[in-house]
């Protein structure tokens, strides 16, 4: 076995022995001993997929998260003209006619009852691949890295926060639903997160519950589904969030619903300023198949 920066490498492809094989922060190794070799392919394969879940190459590194380099590396960050409160994608007249900070139509007419949201990536290809590898195939190591995107995510609110101690509460699951999932994702990604995030300034606080069950949001028009989550959220520990700012972490931000619907529980409970930060959003634009190209989108950001 070879140790690359603490890293265990050698290759899955079983049967032939690279003489070097590249880590992933692509420092060479070196030749491994062939007993060794096949030690560590044994181990390799029987503790770990030898494909990537997301596209089916080999892997050629261990890691917790059976998901290769390249694929990771495809998942990239939202960029573009964004309404500046929800995240959604704005082109057009709301784009090139607005004063001041950029909003989208819908937060035109209604304000929000978060003062800002902010995502990662757009929900779609990889990053959707990945974040259902984590919620309907439990695999947990996906946690981590959605973690440290939803922290690079959170760069840009940094500096809105005023209090140096900040709650960062997950959007619940029912119970029922967390025990038959075996854990909730938007916790798993809250206590990733606070492993990346560099401020030090945000601290886990899981004080929102899920009080009943509610029907999927899918196919419901917007009211409709805050009908539907109506008294669905309550803060169980309310002092906590009295008075302070406070960060809600989800794993994808659709249609804004949810985490809108937990902003006002929280707001009643007594929190100031809700911010919102999600590793994904669904891109109404890009849904429609009307991708902002990235010179479009820079003349969009001069002119904002
Ligand atoms: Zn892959
Ligand atoms: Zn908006």
């Amino acid at each position: 076995m070879a140790l690359g920066r603490g890293r265990l490498v050698f290759s899955s492809s079983k049967g032939s022995t690279r003489s070097a094989l590249r880590t992933l922060q692509g420092s060479l190794v070196p030749p491994l001993t062939s007993g060794m070799h096949g030690l560590a392919v044994a181990l390799f394969t029987t503790l770990f997929p030898s494909d990537c879940r997301l596209c089916g190459s080999p892997l050629v590194n261990i890691s917790r998260l059976p998901v290769c380099e390249e694929c990771l590396s495809s998942i990239r960050p939202i960029g573009g003209g964004l309404c500046g409160i929800c995240g959604e994608r704005v082109m057009g007249p709301f784009a090139l006619f607005a004063e001041g900070e950029v909003r989208c139509g819908l937060c035109r007419r209604t304000q929000p009852p978060y003062a800002k949201a902010a995502a990662y990536g757009s929900y779609e290809s990889g990053l959707r691949e990945l974040i259902h590898l984590l919620k309907y195939d439990g695999v947990r190591p996906a946690a981590n890295v959605l973690g440290r995107m939803l922290a690079e995510a959170i760069v840009p609110l940094q500096s809105l926060f005023a209090d140096d101690a900040v709650p960062a509460i997950p959007v619940p699951l029912y119970t029922r639903k967390r025990h038959q999932r075996g854990f909730n994702q938007a916790d798993l990604i809250a206590r990733a997160f606070l492993k990346h995030d560099a401020s030090g300034r945000f601290e886990f606080s899981p004080v929102l519950e899920r009080t009943r069950e509610t029907q999927s949001q899918i196919g419901l028009s917007r009211h409709q589904r805050r009908e539907n989550l109506r008294g669905a959220f309550a803060v169980t520990a309310p002092e906590a969030v009295c008075g302070r700012e406070v960060l809600l972490v989800d794993d994808v931000f659709t249609t804004g619903t949810t985490v809108s619907e937990c902003a006002r529980v929280l707001r009643r409970a007594g929190a100031g300023k809700v911010y919102v930060a999600t590793v994904a959003r669904t891109l109404k634009l890009e849904a429609q198949g009307a991708r902002l190209q990235p010179s479009a989108a820079m003349t969009m950001a001069a002119a904002s």
